[in-house]
């Protein structure tokens, strides 16, 4: 088993204390830096700084989150990773339906299969680091669409081609269940999905059910003021692990210039990381940053 890092493959051992979600490139389509100019982010070294930071503290890996989608940076990321002591995971597929390309249309379900495979196999584009992680995202609350259904089932192809894991969107949280469905019709085994941002959608029911089918959860919002507070995570997360549900993982998901001191916000990888960490015993923490992702993003590589 290894974990795949845009610096070649590793032991899942050698991942240590890992933030499940992140960001450290982005730039989504122009009519979204429009609306909001809090969006982009798009330097080496300001990267290196937050990973550096992190590192300080104890971190070990990172796994980006951005797809092409949403401006995943290929020659940054091995940039940024070449000088760090950080292992970074990139990640294939898309974010979800508002940000696809029109081209996105014209594809069908094998094109985009090929083209994740080719990411996670060959290198992103044929020529870049690899991916060692597959995104999935839904844009709306109340259904899926029709063209992230499709993007579901190239997803779903590409996991099964390949073993690498699938890491998910839930728009404001929801529909978490649905996805897990989605893919379970696909072929897909719940426990290879980590269904995420489930922790800004904070209903025990829908939140445990979810768990009980042996996905994984993403608790990845932490710190942020317009989401529910910390002190109701930190609760879910004890009551989830009194009942025997230990499949969380947490990260910030720290997509913008205001979450990252090297742009002048706060509170980057390193504050997640001890803010969490503080809110939990050495064994909780463990689990959730250290033994879950080494377990979740391990893979048995197949051959290009
Ligand atoms: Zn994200």
């Amino acid at each position: 088993m290894i974990v795949r890092t845009v610096r070649g493959d590793i032991a899942p051992s050698a991942l240590g204390v890992t933030l499940c979600h992140e960001h450290l490139f982005t730039r989504p389509p122009s009519w979204a830096v429009d609306l909001d100019d809090d969006m982009v982010l798009d330097d080496v070294d300001r990267a290196v700084t937050e990973l550096q930071h992190f590192a300080g503290v104890g971190g070990g890996a990172l796994i980006e989150m951005t797809t092409a989608d949403y401006g995943r940076d290929p020659v940054g990321l091995a940039a940024a990773a070449a000088r760090s002591t950080v292992h970074v995971v990139s990640a294939s597929g898309y974010q979800k339906g508002i940000y696809y390309p029109e081209s996105l249309q014209e594809e069908t379900v094998e094109s985009l299969t090929a083209r994740f495979v080719t990411d996670i196999t060959v290198g992103i584009d044929g020529s870049g680091p690899r991916c060692g992680v597959l995104k999935y995202g839904t844009c709306r609350t109340d259904f899926i669409r029709d063209d992230e259904q499709k993007v579901q089932r190239a997803t779903a192809a590409a996991h099964l081609a390949t073993g690498v894991p699938i890491s998910t969107h839930c728009q404001a949280g929801t529909l978490g269940d649905v996805q897990v469905a989605g893919f379970r019709s696909a072929g897909v085994e719940p426990g290879r999905l980590l269904i995420g941002h489930v922790d800004r959608n904070l209903d025990y029911d829908y939140i445990r059910g979810i768990a009980a089918t042996g996905a994984w959860l993403g608790f990845d919002h932490w710190t942020k003021p317009k989401y529910p507070s910390d002190d109701r995570r930190i609760e879910f997360v004890h009551r989830l692990f009194d009942e025997g549900f230990t499949r969380i993982m947490a990260s910030g998901d720290l997509g913008r210039p205001s979450y990252q001191p090297s742009w002048g916000g706060t509170p980057g990888f390193s504050g997640i990381l001890e803010q969490v960490r503080a809110r939990m015993d050495d064994a909780t923490a463990q689990r959730v940053f250290v033994d879950n992702p080494r377990e979740f993003f391990a893979f048995e590589p197949v051959a290009a």
